[in-house]
Parts: structure tokens; C-alpha cells; sequence
């Protein structure tokens, strides 16, 4: 009996949006024994790890570690400013702002959302309006998803917060980067973001685990009103720890926290301005391909303005349906894996091209080069010359 033949063999490369591709040097860090949690090496990596991270969201303010996913720090920080019964805004453009806001009911608050569909950013005019409209200050912030990992729609923070001030509306600013920090820019002092929250399995290229909470004295001083806050959520200890084991309310993730210093490393050592302009320009790569493919008439990138698309991830429509099995090809023929269609009403045309973090040009070539043969094998329709395109962006 012979094998079916698979060219997927060899080096598998998992180009979803999260999690991403981790390097070397952070699983490297991460294969050792369990460390002392006590005293010694770990306890003393602390506060330069603390420090490094504010760097990556560019803050001097806080930073609080849990050890979860994305949707932990997205209860943690609602569960430290929003009390039952108060008020969230959260404009939608994509999949992951609903989760948003579905977990701040879930902790009793009234979640207010502006619906802009899968493939438009957030209109502030219809912020702004509603904004306008409460006079009362009811809404206590503003749920904003930087870049929606769902649409790959990147939204305009900076405006959002000119918005804000233009109407001296007290609201804070909070801000998902989930899938921006580490890949496009964002700077959370600067752009006056009063809490930002992001989790390290995608830029920061540390495997899925830990989360992040990042906070300045307004939130603080919210806090500080709050008639109480989740003993384990409570961002107080966490950022301003007298004890190791305060940093995480319990056992350390102290695996995760070596992994995490390597990645640190590797952003700082490339500077974070330069890997914000890598993610850009192999994004502008990935567009100049796409828009070629595109000439076909059934391939079309979700976000038409490329001001408003994420330089992390992709999100992409292919006509009758044939997504999934663009990406069951690719995967088991190719040994490439692609995102899902996550929160799109088509699922089946849609994926998506993770291309955050630990990613260099040679790796989106051979990205775009996997999609144009899984394209060709199917007959998908498209324009010929996206890997020339692709290439011709790179070089210049
Ligand atoms: C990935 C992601 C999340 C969810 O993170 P999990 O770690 O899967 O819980 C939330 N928001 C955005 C924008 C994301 O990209």
C-alpha cells in the first residue's frame, strides 16, 4: 500500500490570527524547570518585565498581569471600573466588540452598541450623536476594539478620543489591542486611551496564557469609586504588589513570564517603530497581491480602504462558499493553516491571513504563494501577476 502524497510535509506554519507564530528564542526560554517562586531569579525579573511591557503600549502608567486569555482581561478590566447598572458604549465593527459588550452584561452593566457592520469602521459622526445625547453622563466608557480580528478593520483611536474631549464627555477610553500591540501602532499615553488590555499570544508571540491590563489615574480613580471589585480581578494588588504572589493573585504563570521576557527582548532589540513599519510593510505586500487576485471577480479583501485595514490580519471573501475549502486545501496539501471566517454571515467564503508578530517578508511570500496554489487547484477565478505585485511591494 502506498501513502497518499502530501506536500504538507515538513515545517507546518500556522498563519491564523492568534495564535501566532512563536519564535525559537521564546520556546527556548520556556524549556527549563519550574523556577523558585519564592525568592531569586523570577521575583527579581518583575520589575523590568513590568516596565518593558508599558513600553510596548507605550504608557508610564500601570500594568496589571492576569493569567488568561483575551476575554479574561476584558472581564478583569470592566470588572475594576464598571459597577451592575451602569452604562458601556461599545461601536462595532466586527465580531469581537460584541463579545465586548455581551461580557459587560454579563457582569450587570447596560451595554449600548453602534452596529457598523462587518466592513465598515466606526463612523463618529453616530458616536459622536450619541455621545452628544447623553447629557447625563450615564455612559462611563467607551468599549473600543482597536483592530477587530474578525473583519481585520482598524479603527481610528485617535479620533475616538478627539471625540471625547470636543464634547468633554467624561467616558473612559478603553481600548482592545488584542490583536494590534506588538503589530500596528498604537500609543496609549499619547493618544490619551485611559485603559488598554491585550493578551500575548499574537504580537507579543508568547504562547496563549497571560493578559494584560494597562491603566492611568483616571481609571484608577474610578476604581477607587467603585463600590467593590472582584477580589480577583482587582488590578490594585496586581500593579502595585508588596509580595511576589500578589502580581497574579496566586501561583505565578512562571513558564509564560520567561517566554514572555524573550519576546520582550526580541520587540525591543528590532524596536517597536520598526516592527510596527515590518507589520506595515508586509501587509502593504499582502494588499498588492490581494488586489490582484481580486480582478478575478471572486476574491475580494473585506476592508476596500486601506487606511482602515489591520497591518496584523486579513480578512477575505471568496464567492460561492469556497473558503473553507481554500483553507482545508492549504492545510493538508500545503501544510499551511488559515483562519476561519469568524463572525462573517458567510463563514464558508470567508478566512483570514494571520500575518502578526513573528513574521518576515520570505514567510508572507511563501503565504501568498500557498494561497495562489490552493486557488489554482480549485480554478478559483482571479487576476495573474498577484505574487509579481506581492514582490514588486517588498522590493520598492
Ligand atoms: C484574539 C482577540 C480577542 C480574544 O482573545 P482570546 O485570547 O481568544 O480570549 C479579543 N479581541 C481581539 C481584538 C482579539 O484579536
Amino acid at each position: 500500500m502506498t501513502n497518499q502524497l502530501s506536500l504538507a510535509q515538513g515545517r507546518e506554519y500556522l498563519a491564523i490570527p492568534g495564535p501566532s507564530v512563536m519564535p525559537d528564542a521564546v520556546l527556548q526560554a520556556m524549556h527549563r524547570p519550574s523556577p523558585n517562586i519564592y525568592d531569586g531569579a523570577l521575583i527579581e525579573m518583575m520589575p523590568a518585565l513590568t516596565r518593558d511591557l508599558c513600553r510596548v503600549a507605550r504608557t508610564d502608567h500601570n500594568v496589571a498581569i492576569y493569567i488568561s486569555n483575551g476575554h479574561g482581561t476584558w472581564e478583569a478590566a470592566l470588572s475594576n471600573v464598571i459597577a451592575p447598572g451602569e452604562t458601556v458604549l461599545a461601536p462595532a465593527s466586527g465580531r469581537f466588540t460584541h463579545g465586548w459588550a455581551e461580557m459587560a452584561e454579563g457582569l450587570g452593566a447596560k451595554a449600548e452598541l453602534i452596529d457598523f457592520g462587518a466592513s465598515s469602521a466606526w463612523d463618529l459622526d453616530r458616536i459622536a450623536e450619541t455621545l452628544h445625547a447623553d447629557t447625563a453622563h450615564e455612559i462611563k466608557a467607551v468599549l473600543a476594539v482597536h483592530v477587530d480580528t474578525s473583519t481585520s478593520i482598524r479603527n481610528d483611536i485617535p479620533a475616538l478620543r478627539a471625540l471625547l474631549d470636543d464634547l468633554n464627555h467624561p467616558a473612559l477610553l478603553m481600548a482592545d489591542c488584542i490583536a494590534s500591540m506588538g503589530c500596528d501602532r498604537f500609543e496609549m499615553d499619547a493618544w490619551g486611551v485611559d485603559i488598554a488590555v491585550t493578551a500575548c499570544q499574537k504580537g507579543l508571540m508568547t504562547p496563549a496564557g497571560t493578559g494584560f491590563v494597562f491603566f492611568n489615574d483616571k481609571a484608577q480613580a474610578k476604581r477607587a469609586a467603585m463600590p467593590r471589585v472582584s477580589r480577583y480581578w482587582d488590578w490594585e494588588p496586581r500593579a502595585n504588589p508588596e509580595l511576589f504572589y500578589q502580581y497574579f493573585n496566586g501561583t505565578a504563570p512562571t513558564h509564560h513570564l520567561y517566554g514572555l521576557r524573550a519576546a520582550l527582548d526580541l520587540i525591543h532589540a528590532e524596536g517597536i517603530e520598526t516592527v510596527w513599519t515590518r507589520h506595515q510593510r508586509l501587509a502593504q505586500a499582502i494588499w498588492a497581491a490581494c488586489e490582484v487576485w481580486a480582478q478575478g471577480g471572486a476574491f475580494h479583501l473585506n476592508v476596500t480602504d486601506p487606511a482602515y485595514r489591520s497591518h496584523a490580519v486579513t480578512a477575505l471573501r471568496l464567492t460561492e462558499g469556497r473558503g473553507t475549502p481554500l483553507r482545508n486545501y492549504t492545510e493538508n496539501q500545503l501544510g499551511l493553516t488559515l483562519g476561519i471566517g469568524l463572525g462573517m454571515e458567510d463563514w464558508d467564503g470567508c478566512f483570514r491571513l494571520g500575518h502578526m508578530g513573528h513574521v518576515n517578508a520570505q514567510m508572507i511570500m511563501a503565504l501568498l504563494g500557498s494561497v495562489e496554489t490552493a486557488m489554482a487547484a480549485l480554478d478559483i477565478p482571479r487576476g495573474s501577476g498577484a505574487l509579481e505585485a506581492a514582490a514588486a511591494t517588498l522590493a520598492a
